[in-house]
């Protein structure tokens, strides 16, 4: 069966979006995963399907409305894959991580809602038990680029859609550490060369010495996976 994401979103026109390219896009086209997006406006108030009112207790900007919202998440679950997690990008959120791509990816689907202004009543998030993923500790204008990041982490580990399944296994965090540089033709660049023992042919040391590499970028660049790692 497909992986299903159902999409909440202001802005449906965005997706695919750049998951419409490349693998992630070869794989809709599969039907290896499907891509549900969902209007939000039209569960709007009113003549003009109004989504969003002033914030209570004053203060910039809009906030997205609880009725309104809670009516397309009611829509949407009625697309979603049974047991399919229901979450909100948001700054706030949990950091997303590798780690929740792959557990992701092995279950039947996401429902995701791409927020918009100064985000979700509090009310609707409580109601509904609603998850708040980010995907980093900066401020976007939509959800929609962080839904599509997330979206594009998943798809990439569903099965079929990579052409060399062993590429995952052997990338960034997929065993809690950073790659270990990579580098191909020509041998000889701009008077930089290839390190030897790439060139050697001796798959043991090539193997250790990727280890090796890993593991002080790790450390340099990353100490807090690299204590991580260590316990
Ligand atoms: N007022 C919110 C706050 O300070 O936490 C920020 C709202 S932001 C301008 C508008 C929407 O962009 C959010 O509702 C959320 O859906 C999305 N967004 C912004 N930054 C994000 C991040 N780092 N990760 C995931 N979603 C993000």
């Amino acid at each position: 069966r497909a992986w299903r994401a159902v999409v909440i979103t202001l802005l449906p026109e965005s997706f695919p979006g750049i998951l419409g390219q490349s693998l992630t896009g070869k794989a809709l086209k599969d039907g290896i995963w499907q891509l549900d997006p969902i209007d939000l406006r039209p569960f709007g108030e009113g003549k003009h399907r109004n989504v969003d009112d002033t914030p209570a207790g004053g203060g910039a900007g809009m906030v997205l409305r609880p009725d309104v919202m809670g009516r397309a998440i009611e829509h949407a679950q009625t697309r979603a894959a049974p047991g399919a997690p229901l979450i909100y990008l948001s700054p706030r959120g949990k950091p997303f991580d590798q780690g929740r791509a792959r557990a992701l990816a092995k279950g039947p689907g996401a429902t995701l809602i791409c927020g918009r202004f100064e985000g979700l009543d509090q009310r609707v998030i409580d109601h509904y038990e609603i998850e708040e993923v980010s995907i980093g500790d900066y401020v976007l204008t939509g959800g929609e680029l962080a839904a599509q990041v997330m979206l594009d982490a998943v798809v990439r580990l569903l099965p079929g859609v990579l052409g060399n399944e062993a590429s995952t296994e052997e990338e960034s965090f997929s065993e809690g550490l950073l790659e270990h540089p990579q580098y191909t033709r020509p041998a000889d660049w701009q008077g930089h060369a290839i390190p030897d023992v790439l060139m050697s042919g001796h798959h043991g040391e090539i193997a250790k010495w990727r280890r090796e590499m890993a593991e002080k970028l790790t450390k340099r660049r990353r100490p807090d996976l690299w204590e991580k790692k260590k316990s």
